[in-house]
């Protein structure tokens, strides 16, 4: 139950003025559905309303406040020219212009021979001051304009006075709450108070106070980062307390796989399946994120941990996001499933419905040992004998909910099964805190010996032939090539028409038989026969759309085309040349690219050609393009932030994440003083959740 004194900011906001069933939902487009959104709306700007005496002299662009009497009207002549309202303050006439107003709206808020303040931007025009959609103030009816005003973001159809109104009905309605912050803190930070601070986000009276970085702003931005904290490492301590099977194995299976392997795990797959190994023995459920860059060999950990599922008398699955990857898998896992000899099948939602019959009884009877699949293993109606290990590929595709969902199939008796989730995508460590907080990580940081470096270059589109000529060259030596081309602004038509394109080119320029084809739109067992036929070496070129991103895994493909490799993120640019630079020989990346380049375009292409640490990579990301645009704040699993920024905030995370621990370390129900004004910081943030998980532990 939410804390009593917070229900005001949780009443509906249609009990603020001005929010009504038609302005309702503009509201809701600005995220206020209840009175408390209203106070974390940021104001974008601040307008001076002190009332000057007059636009005489006033420069252009100046926004200001003036009383006025109302001269004349003037409707337009033309179609498209603006309605003119001429005005006189103290000292000058001047002119009021709408473009397309209602006029009864205008003679009822502007009548001639009537006063008003008006407030807007000055322009000129002919020589003549005016301004373009003032505010309007009724002295007779309203307070003058005064001090200074937040201007709130626009959405069509809300003026800024409506929204102000409520946003003041708002702090009205705001109760004084119990400070959750450490005292020591708020005074070494010198924090306002919680109310203060947000009295202060609504009350700008200079540009200073929309910074970012202004102390009110930086303290509510703390407490949201801390209440998103915070609730990651409740849920996580509550998942640490939940029940799991105990799944040791007896390493006979495991064994059988590193006799057959030609060579040796690294370091780090060591440390990390020492880890999961450790973690699974214990009575509780596993929920451990492995991260590692393209070609650390993420796969071969996974399968070794599915293994001991499988030791332990158990079964295990492991679930891609697309067809494609369940099918990669499925024969990649192939050869070590056979090593192990354990029992191997793979369920999608393209199976024959027969076929699909067939591997659900064997699942529920016991008799497959691991599983690979989509979306697919998520059904109702599949069961199984007894899941201990779930891992989860790319984990960012699918939601926390599903990938929980999947495990709880484990048991029926609230015993869920070990959660294992893969990801290649390198999240830099403040991205890493916001979004992975509920679970513990291994991270794989060294590669397989052995790789070569890739010879990374940009070449301009306009060397095109250039580029043609090298690759007939090298597939004459046998080498084999992907071609990459990009994502046609979203749209998957343009997107294939350019992969048709250059197919075609590729082919007369090439031979017919020597380019293969995939993309999104082919029929599955079209886009199966081209990576086939480039897997087997019979068509030397894979000219693909970025479907082959993810996954695939060919060791001799050694050259990575990239067409206009500038409208690709440094991200997917770096797992796209992650395809290549698999097998011992040298591999090279061509960047092609359109020039001319911006400055920023060239540093993060550049960024490549210098290095292949995707962690680094992924660093030089963030910092060159910002926090909010990196993975897109959805993929990266962060919940949507109203006032924190981790462009600006990002080192109060860290902090933030410190402070939670500690929190949670001394006082794990929340029961003191302060635990008590965090549980209303957590009601106050909307992480009900993780008070639940609280009260029921
Ligand atoms: P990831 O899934 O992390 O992208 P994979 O698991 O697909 O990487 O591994 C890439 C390739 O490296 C595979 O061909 C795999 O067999 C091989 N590999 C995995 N571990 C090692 C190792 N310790 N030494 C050499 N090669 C390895
Ligand atoms: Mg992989």
């Amino acid at each position: 139950m939410r804390p009593e004194i917070l229900f005001p900011l949780f009443a509906d906001a249609k009990t603020l003025p001005g929010v009504g069933p038609k302005t309702a939902p503009l509201f809701a487009k600005l995220g206020i559905e209840k009175v408390g959104d209203a106070l974390f709306l940021p104001p974008t700007g601040v307008i001076d309303r002190r009332v000057r005496p007059s636009v005489q002299g006033v420069m252009e662009g100046t926004t200001l406040c003036v009383k006025v009497e109302v001269v004349s009207h003037s409707a337009p002549r033309r179609p498209g020219s603006p309605y003119r309202i001429t005005v006189k303050d103290g000292a000058l006439d001047f002119v009021l212009v709408f473009f397309r107003p209602a006029p009864e709206w205008l003679n009822r808020i502007l009548p001639v021979g009537g006063t008003r303040y008006v407030c807007g931007k000055i322009e000129h025009y002919d020589g003549i001051a005016q301004m373009p959609h003032p505010e309007v103030f009724d002295p007779e009816k309203e307070d003058a304009p005064d001090g200074f005003a937040a201007v709130y973001p626009a959405t069509a159809g809300l003026g800024q006075k409506v929204i102000a109104k409520a946003v003041q009905a708002a702090l009205a309605e705001t109760p004084d709450l119990p400070e959750w912050l450490d005292p020591a803190w708020l005074k070494k930070r010198e924090w306002p108070g919680w109310r203060e601070a947000v009295e202060a986000l609504h009350a700008p009276v200079s540009p200073a106070d929309l910074d970012a970085a202004s102390p009110a702003r930086e303290r509510l931005a703390y407490d949201e980062l801390l209440s998103h904290q915070l609730a990651l490492v409740l849920i996580r301590a509550k998942r640490r307390r939940a029940k799991g099977r105990a799944s040791t194995g007896d390493g006979q299976l495991r064994d059988k796989v590193l006799a057959s392997l030609p060579f040796d795990l690294t370091g780090a797959q060591e440390r990390a399946i020492e880890a999961i190994a450790k973690d699974m023995a214990e009575p509780k459920r596993m929920l451990r994120l492995l991260q590692g860059d393209v070609g650390a060999g993420k796969t071969l950990v996974a399968f070794m941990a599915m293994l001991i599922a499988v030791e332990s008398g158990g079964q295990a699955a492991l679930m891609a996001p697309t067809e494609i990857l369940a099918r990669q898998h499925h024969a990649g896992l192939g050869a070590l499933a056979e090593a192990a000899g354990v029992r191997l099948a793979i369920l999608t939602g393209k199976d024959k419905a027969a076929e699909r019959r067939e591997t659900q009884a064997a699942l529920e009877a016991g008799e497959i040992d691991i599983v690979v699949g989509t979306h697919a293993l998520f059904q109702k109606t599949v069961a199984f004998r007894d899941l201990r290990m779930v891992v989860v590929d790319e984990q960012h595709r699918f939601g926390v909910d599903q990938r929980n969902e999947l495990a709880d199939k484990g048991q029926g008796d609230g015993v869920g099964a070990d959660i294992l989730v893969m990801s290649a995508t390198p999240i830099p460590r403040t991205l890493a805190l916001a979004s992975y907080g509920d679970m513990d990580v291994s991270t794989l940081d060294e590669k397989p010996p052995g790789r070569q470096p890739i010879d990374t270059r940009m070449v301009s589109l306009s060397r095109y032939d250039d580029v043609v000529d090298s690759l007939r060259r090298a597939i004459g030596e046998g080498a084999r090539a992907y071609w990459i081309c990009p994502l046609v602004e979203e749209s998957d038509t343009l997107d294939v028409a350019a992969a048709e394109d250059r197919a075609r080119v590729l082919r007369h320029a090439l031979g017919q038989e020597a380019v293969a084809m995939a993309h999104g739109r082919q029929k599955s067992g079209e886009k199966d026969a081209a990576m086939e036929a480039f897997r087997t070496g019979a068509a030397q070129v894979l000219v693909a759309t970025t479907v082959v991103e993810v996954g695939v895994d060919v060791p001799e493909a050694t050259i990575m085309v990239i067409e206009h490799a500038e409208r690709f993120g440094l991200a997917q640019l770096h797992q796209l040349r992650g395809r290549v630079g698999r097998g011992s020989a040298r591999s090279s990346c061509v960047l092609l690219y359109q020039g001319p380049l911006g400055d920023t375009a060239r540093e993060r292409l550049g960024v490549l050609r210098e290095t292949e640490d995707g962690f680094r990579i992924a660093e030089e990301d963030l910092r060159l393009r910002g926090a909010g645009d990196l993975l897109g704040v959805k993929q990266a699993g962060l919940p949507r932030m109203k006032i924190a920024d981790l462009d600006v905030h990002g080192d109060l995370l860290a902090v933030a994440r410190d402070d939670a621990k500690l929190i949670v370390t001394r006082d794990e129900g929340l029961a003191s003083e302060r635990g008590q004004a965090l549980r209303v910081l957590l009601y106050l943030m909307e992480r009900d959740e993780s008070v639940r998980y609280l009260s029921a532990a």
